[in-house]
């Protein structure tokens, strides 16, 4: 059984370690710092075996070089579409991926927008998106454009409800903040905010969440909800047209007036 580990980095990162009961080699995701990664896997003895990369900014990719040294044979695999230096095998939409000494395939999405060649990892209904979509939010646009972050979050939105979401931030809290902007009378917005409040307070990570529960509170999945399409309109002082213009002024509502 694939057991799915977070280890908490920087202020608000997350490096996800992959690894399977009785198997001595572990997978991490995005180790944007080597220290998290290597306490872990010696305190748990294991040895590690791949490195999967989202994309290439550097809270995701900063560890990569160090862990190579220590582990020369891990395979570091990383997004085709986007210039990663450490990456040795770019991957693309549809590829399926052989997690190196685990059990496990994972299929590799095209998800751009936050950047122009993100990629995510799906393993069974494990889906690892980086800074593509967060708990209750969604990454800002960089080196990608709206058309295609909108686009990427559509697809990811059509997965089964029951896809667990491994997001690479813990931004959940500042995120429900601005989607009660935007919904203030959806219930399930602020109850969700309660129970995540209590996870914080506990010093426990809110993700992964579920597909099912962002598309009932998350606005950046919301955009054909009429509620979410009047709110974009008032904020942007205009009739907005299907979900690539509801994103974009969700996006620009939040980067200029919330965050
Ligand atoms: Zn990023
Ligand atoms: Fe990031």
């Amino acid at each position: 059984m694939l057991h799915i580990h977070p280890l908490p980095a920087f202020e608000d990162n997350y490096i996800w370690v992959l690894r399977q009961e009785g198997v001595g080699t572990c997978v991490v995701v995005d180790p944007g710092d080597e220290d998290p990664v290597i306490e872990y896997l010696q305190a748990q003895g294991l040895e590690l075996a791949g490195i999967l990369i989202t994309h290439g900014h550097g809270d995701h990719t900063g560890g990569v070089r160090a862990l190579k040294r220590r582990w020369p044979a891990a395979v570091v695999w990383g997004p085709a579409r986007e210039p990663i230096p450490v990456v040795e095998r770019p991957v693309a939409e549809g590829e399926e991926i052989d997690l190196a000494t685990l059990p496990f395939t994972c299929k590799v999405m095209d998800v751009p927008g936050h950047t122009k060649g993100h990629v995510a990892y799906r393993l069974g209904d494990a889906l690892f998106c980086g800074d593509t979509l967060f708990a209750g939010g969604c990454g800002r646009v960089f080196s990608g454009t709206h058309e295609q972050l909108s686009d990427s979050l559509r697809r990811i939105a059509a997965l089964p409800p029951q896809t667990r979401i491994y997001c690479a931030h813990e931004y959940t809290l500042a995120n429900l903040g601005f989607a009660l902007w935007v919904e203030p009378d959806n219930p399930a917005i602020e109850a969700r905010r309660k129970t995540e409040e209590q996870k914080r307070q506990q010093g426990l990570p809110t993700v992964p969440s579920t597909l099912a529960l962002e598309l009932d509170t998350n606005p950046f999945l919301r955009t054909g909800e009429p509620a979410v399409v009047s709110a974009a309109e008032k904020w942007a002082g205009c009739a907005l047209h299907g979900h690539r213009e509801v994103f974009h002024a969700l996006r620009e509502w939040k980067d200029r007036d919330y965050d």
